[in-house]
């Protein structure tokens, strides 16, 4: 059943990006108008960045679950991605991946990503949830603090360019949501008005980022596969990986990352020889054959940050979601995914409880968190074993289940039963509860059935590409040779 909006209710929303346009397009049906407030000045009409979304210089893997989900929010967003370029890669066949475990072997297509640059993404969300009639942005607005009680938020106090220069001014709203990101000042928030201590966990690998475009190699523009380089965290040393993903425009977007103690530099004559040296040189060898295009740039808040907003009592009219309620350590790609399914579930909710009851608040945010909770599990399990991470150590059943995962890890290398589960949770198309199946734990117990691979599955057209000569710079001119 929907809810049709009685009145006129009002949603506001903190924030215009990611969870914040698609929390626009949850709402709509459900009140007479939602306001978007957005501290950056303008939103690009085109797929081009803005200051206030700085890890849109980084690769973003879009996996199919939340592609999926955005998709049912907004039909045709995922034409729109692929008619600016974007490419849909298949999964697994599509990634050329080094886990810990080994190389992925290439089975036929169960599950997608969508290979683009963030800003397409969220330029090809923003386009269908701005058009939506009854909702509205205003940009250059940001927002100092909620309005209301401890029972209860009626609205916000923003701050914006008016006529005298900068002017505060106070919104009211039936329905607040907090999607203002990492840097959120939620708790902040909620102090003010007398609200609740949120329970915060923090569990900070410290990684950082370095991230560089490149122009395709002539041939490799279009059905590209990831090339996925992971890290070991049984290994006892820093993570370090590599991705590479094909996007819009014949580029490479390029992401390196390093754990506390390993982390890249913004150093473009580095750039290369930190990919050389990780677990398998198999990126290095692609990128000695293509053209970097852009400037290094380097980012490094990424802890994993989970608050309990759904344990505590909240004030009615509020809800927090995307990165403002859990951020995630991004080397595993689900933030987006996670508040795409997070905006589905606010929609769902607002189909059975109407948006200005007082109960309304409470039940949508238990269920917006829910997909949060999985790619949660899935991060800090692998976080907490690298050196120098902040946050609780492991504890006896981390380390089970830690073995468990790499257990299945190195069983999917022979089984596509396995593999398809595994991906499963990794699209975020099913939740981490798939891995305790029985046919899944008989397969995990059977272990592996078909030998490691020596190297990686490479088709004659990817192969083609590393017997080129590797392009003349800096001191890897001599690079050797991978694959067959
Ligand atoms: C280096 C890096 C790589 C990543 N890679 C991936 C990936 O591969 N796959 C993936 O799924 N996810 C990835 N992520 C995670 C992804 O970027 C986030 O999960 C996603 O951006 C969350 O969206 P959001 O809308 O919650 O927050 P954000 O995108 O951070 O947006 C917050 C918005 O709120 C606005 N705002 C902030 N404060 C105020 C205020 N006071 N008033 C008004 N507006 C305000 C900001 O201007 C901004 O527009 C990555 C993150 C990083 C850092």
């Amino acid at each position: 059943m929907t809810h049709q909006p009685t009145g006129h209710t009002r949603a506001v929303i903190l924030g215009g990006s990611l969870a914040g346009t698609l929390a626009a397009a949850a709402l709509a049906p459900h009140v007479a108008e939602v306001l978007v407030l957005e501290r950056d000045r303008t939103l690009p009409e085109t797929a081009a960045p803005r200051p206030r979304l700085p890890q849109a210089a980084h690769a973003h893997m879009l996996w199919s679950g939340g592609a999926d989900a955005i998709e049912d929010l907004l039909p045709g967003t995922t034409d729109r991605w692929l008619g600016a370029g974007a490419h849909r890669i298949p999964i697994p066949n599509g990634m050329v991946s080094y886990s810990a475990a080994g190389w992925y072997r290439r089975w036929s297509e169960t599950h997608y990503l969508i290979g683009a640059s963030r800003d397409l993404i969220d330029w090809g969300v923003r386009t269908a949830a701005l058009a939506i009639p009854n909702v509205r942005v205003r940009t250059g607005m940001t927002v100092t603090s909620l309005v209301g009680d401890a029972s209860k938020v009626t609205g916000v106090r923003v701050r914006g360019e008016g006529k005298e220069g900068k002017e505060e001014s106070v919104i009211d709203a039936d329905l607040v949501v907090d999607t203002t990101g990492r840097g959120s000042k939620v708790l902040e928030w909620l102090a003010q008005i007398g609200g609740p201590v949120v329970e915060e966990t923090v569990v900070d690998a410290g990684v950082r980022y370095a991230s560089r475009r490149y122009r395709a190699p002539e041939g490799a523009e279009a059905d590209w596969p990831v090339i996925h380089i992971q890290a070991d965290p049984r290994e006892g040393k820093p993570g370090q990986v590599v991705s590479i993903i094909s996007i819009e425009d014949g580029q490479w977007h390029v992401s390196l990352s390093g754990t506390r103690g390993g982390e890249p530099t913004a150093d473009e004559a580095l750039f290369e020889e930190f990919a050389r040296a990780v677990r398998h040189p198999l990126a290095a060898e692609f990128l000695a054959r293509a053209e970097p295009i852009s400037d290094v740039v380097v980012y490094g808040r990424t802890a994993n940050r989970q608050r309990r907003f759904e344990k505590a009592a909240m004030p009615a009219g509020f809800v927090v979601l995307g990165d403002a309620a859990t951020s995630l350590n991004p080397v595993y790609g689900h933030g987006m995914s996670a508040a795409a399914l997070g905006a589905v579930a606010l929609r769902d909710t607002a189909a059975k409880t109407p948006v200005n009851a007082p109960e309304f608040a409470a039940q949508a945010q238990k269920a917006v968190v829910r997909p949060a909770d999985a790619a949660w599990l899935l991060a800090v399990g692998q976080d907490r074993f690298y050196p120098g991470t902040i946050g609780k150590a492991p504890s006896l059943a981390d380390k089970l289940a830690a073995r468990y995962v790499h257990r299945l890890s190195r069983t999917a290398i022979g089984n596509f039963h396995v593999v398809k589960a595994l991906t499963d949770v990794m699209t975020m198309k099913k939740p981490a509860s798939v891995l305790g199946k029985p046919g899944v734990l008989f397969a995990a117990a059977r272990g592996l059935r078909r030998p490691l691979l020596k190297g990686p599955e490479l088709t004659e057209r990817e192969q083609s590409i590393l017997d080129r000569e590797p392009l003349l710079r800096g001191p890897h001119e001599d690079a050797g040779r991978v694959g067959r």
